[in-house]
């Protein structure tokens, strides 16, 4: 395989990114009066070469999510996640659970109760109890995964009674929208439902988590009471696709 070599000046670049974003999001916090504790910042290493992120976990990092499993498997070796939390943030084949399952700390897209059902299969056999997230369609866009707001209290109640999985709250990729305002609307009504299944207080749901907020709008996910943001391109810069 072909080697894309950086140089210290890409290392130092990501460096800074990953600091300046740190600063955003304690100035986000601030303004929302929240403290920084309050909300995890996840790095989002899809296509970005290992030697990049390590820059990034090097200046402080200490979480990733990455989308595809195999990509993920085949990169982790290279990189240094001594003490990283490491989550699946990205569509989930049921067929690729018994390769993920007990590889990272958390899966995040987790949104049919056939893939709930698989991952708790796979983690009883390997006696493990995996923690998840609900997504969450907000936008109810058809060409989107993610359970329909409607739709998600059911699915929750029955992901509750799957022992080997732990769902601790729920994540959500909303529209794109041009607008601040139109932004704030998809995170808002994303933060009630999680207030809101929250408050229902179902046995062993734990509703700790509501993962919202990227590159363009993670300030603004904070504002609207974001748990776990999940930033990419702003850290690592434009992904290729193509290598
Ligand atoms: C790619 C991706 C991100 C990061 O997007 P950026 O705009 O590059 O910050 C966040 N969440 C998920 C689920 C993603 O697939």
């Amino acid at each position: 395989m072909m080697e894309k070599l950086y140089d210290a000046c890409d290392i130092q670049r990501v460096a800074d990114q990953y600091l300046e974003i740190r600063e955003r999001l304690e100035t986000a916090c601030a303004k929302a009066g929240r403290a920084p504790s309050e909300v995890t910042l996840i790095g989002v290493t899809k296509t970005v070469d290992p030697v990049l992120i390590n820059a990034a976990l090097d200046a402080g990092l200490s979480a990733i999510g990455e989308n595809r499993v195999q990509e993920y498997l085949g990169k982790r070796q290279d990189l240094h996640l001594d003490g990283v939390e490491r989550h699946l943030i990205g569509h989930l084949q049921t067929n690729k659970v018994k390769m993920i399952v007990g590889e990272v700390d958390m899966i995040q897209s987790v949104d049919s109760l056939r893939l709930a059902t698989e991952i708790d299969r796979i983690s009883a056999q390997k006696g493990l109890v995996t923690p998840v997230l609900v997504e969450v369609n907000i936008g109810e866009e058809e060409s989107k995964d993610g359970i329909a707001l409607a739709q998600s209290e059911e699915l929750i109640r029955q992901m509750a009674l799957l022992k080997h999985i732990s769902v601790r709250g729920m994540m959500t990729i909303p529209p794109i929208s041009d607008t601040e305002a139109k932004k704030r609307y998809y995170f808002s009504k994303m933060r009630d439902l999680f207030i809101d299944i929250r408050s229902k207080n179902i046995d062993n749901i734990f509703m700790h988590i509501l993962s919202m907020g990227m590159s363009d709008d993670f300030e603004l996910a904070v504002a609207e009471g974001s748990t776990m943001v999940r930033v990419g391109t702003a850290m690592f810069g434009k992904r290729n696709y193509s290598v």
